[in-house]
């Protein structure tokens, strides 16, 4: 008998609970030597871990085993329990039965990857705003500017297609920001696409762990994401999309297991999936990250987008009071967004607020440029020096185990920056 539940090796999910994070509240030192519960506002960095994931690895350990190759009954349930793990991202994606779901080390393997399967001469479109792992693995791509709303990002991609040469076309694009939290329009973009008989590969990253995303639905031909940011550990994430791309590339990774038979030539295996998971795979990491979509599915995610709609106005409107806080947007106040929010503090430089904000109120946020140097560089256009000077900012982020304390705190912190510039 399987050490799984039944729901989990046929890929139906768990029983449904309300979902909790490992962690929330764990005390954190302040630099006066005081304790608090600590707020993590770092979600869109990485997020927590769930119970649920916790439990599934911790049912998985006794059968510690490789998969694929081992007789032996640990291998034969580790390997049902990986295989099984496809399927459930499978469904959680929405991707076709045909497509291809390749367990890969994060998003950036992801989109690597497929930059190694894109046939070569295709034409590669980009935008300029998207984040490093899903603007610079592309031989050559032709780069779109920040485009000032959803329609010109539209329209943007819509000419830029048009005007690349006959051939394969891809087009490249994030689903929500991990600067700014903002929805990119995607269903459009992908009908874009398809009039053009081009593909569309979204970077998923910040937009699973807050919103479902059904790939057919949308018609999205590659999803990347990261099992980190879904609260799972590090180290394991997903390409899911068209397997023929895939299934013509060589190996990303050349070894044992992406190889079908190897004598004075090689012939590599057929699939994409065994083709590009050469060597052992983080089995682990692989059923944790099919845990945490269980667990979100079950969650339902109406009642998760509900709940942090009202952490998110409530932060935004903390924000808004305070005049020497600037929220960064790139569409505007009203453009739907998941729970991401940066902004600049006048007279602050973005890692000095940072460093406040853990040692003197336990608060965990992000500084920097967030991997998005163009669109980063692009958001503090204007700030003139008021705002972080040093062209960062600082970001919050938040998501399961996130509560209206932790946005009441960081507001209240943030408050008390007003006229102490440093
Ligand atoms: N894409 C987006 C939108 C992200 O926010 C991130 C992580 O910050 C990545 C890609 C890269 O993810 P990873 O570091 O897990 O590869």
């Amino acid at each position: 008998r399987s050490p799984f539940t039944s729901a989990e090796t046929s890929g139906t999910g768990p029983e449904v609970r309300a979902p909790r994070v490992i962690g929330a509240d764990a005390p954190v030192p302040l630099d006066d030597g005081r304790r608090v519960p600590y707020a993590n506002l770092d979600y869109a960095a990485s997020a927590p871990c769930l119970e649920a994931v916790h439990e599934a690895v911790t049912r998985a350990l006794p059968y510690y085993s490789s998969v694929h190759r081992g007789a032996g009954y640990a291998s034969q349930v580790t390997t049902e329990a990986y295989e099984n793990a496809r399927e459930t991202v499978r469904t959680f994606l929405g991707a076709w039965r045909r497509d291809a779901v390749v367990f890969t080390r994060n998003t950036t393997d992801a989109m690597n990857l497929l930059a190694h399967a894109v046939p070569s001469g295709t034409s590669v479109v980009v935008f300029e705003s998207e984040h490093h792992a899903s603007l610079l693995p592309w031989r050559r791509a032709v780069r779109l500017p920040v485009p000032a709303t959803p329609a010109e990002a539209i329209d943007a991609a819509d000419r830029a297609l048009a005007a690349t040469p006959a051939g394969a076309r891809l087009l490249v694009v994030t689903a929500a920001s991990n600067v700014t939290g903002e929805l990119w329009p995607i269903r459009e973009l992908a009908q874009v696409a398809r009039r053009h008989g081009a593909r569309i590969a979204v970077d998923a990253a910040q937009l699973v762990p807050h919103r479902p995303l059904d790939m057919t639905a949308l018609g999205l031909d590659y999803v990347a994401f990261s099992g980190h940011k879904l609260y799972a550990p590090f180290g394991a994430g997903v390409l899911a999309g068209r397997a023929d791309w895939l299934r013509a590339a060589d190996p990303y990774l050349k070894g044992g297991g992406a190889s079908a038979s190897v004598a004075e030539t090689v012939r590599w295996a057929p699939s994409a999936e065994q083709r590009h998971e050469a060597g052992t795979p983080n089995v682990l990491g692989v059923i944790a990250l099919a845990a945490a979509c269980d667990a979100l599915t079950a969650a339902g995610w109406d009642a998760l987008a509900a709940r942090e709609e009202r952490l998110l106005a409530r932060l935004r409107a903390g924000l808004a009071a305070l005049p020497h806080v600037r929220e960064l947007t790139l569409w505007g106040d009203r453009s739907p967004r998941v729970g991401i929010v940066s902004f600049t503090v006048t007279g602050w430089n973005a890692r000095d607020v940072a460093l406040t904000l853990s040692g003197e109120h336990g608060i965990g946020v992000r500084d920097g440029k967030f991997c998005a140097h163009p669109l980063v560089r692009h958001l503090l256009d204007g700030e003139g020096g008021a705002g972080c000077g040093e062209g960062a900012a600082v970001r919050a982020s938040f998501g399961i185990g996130s509560t209206e304390e932790h946005i009441d705190r960081l507001c209240t912190a943030l408050a008390r920056l007003a006229g102490s510039a440093r």
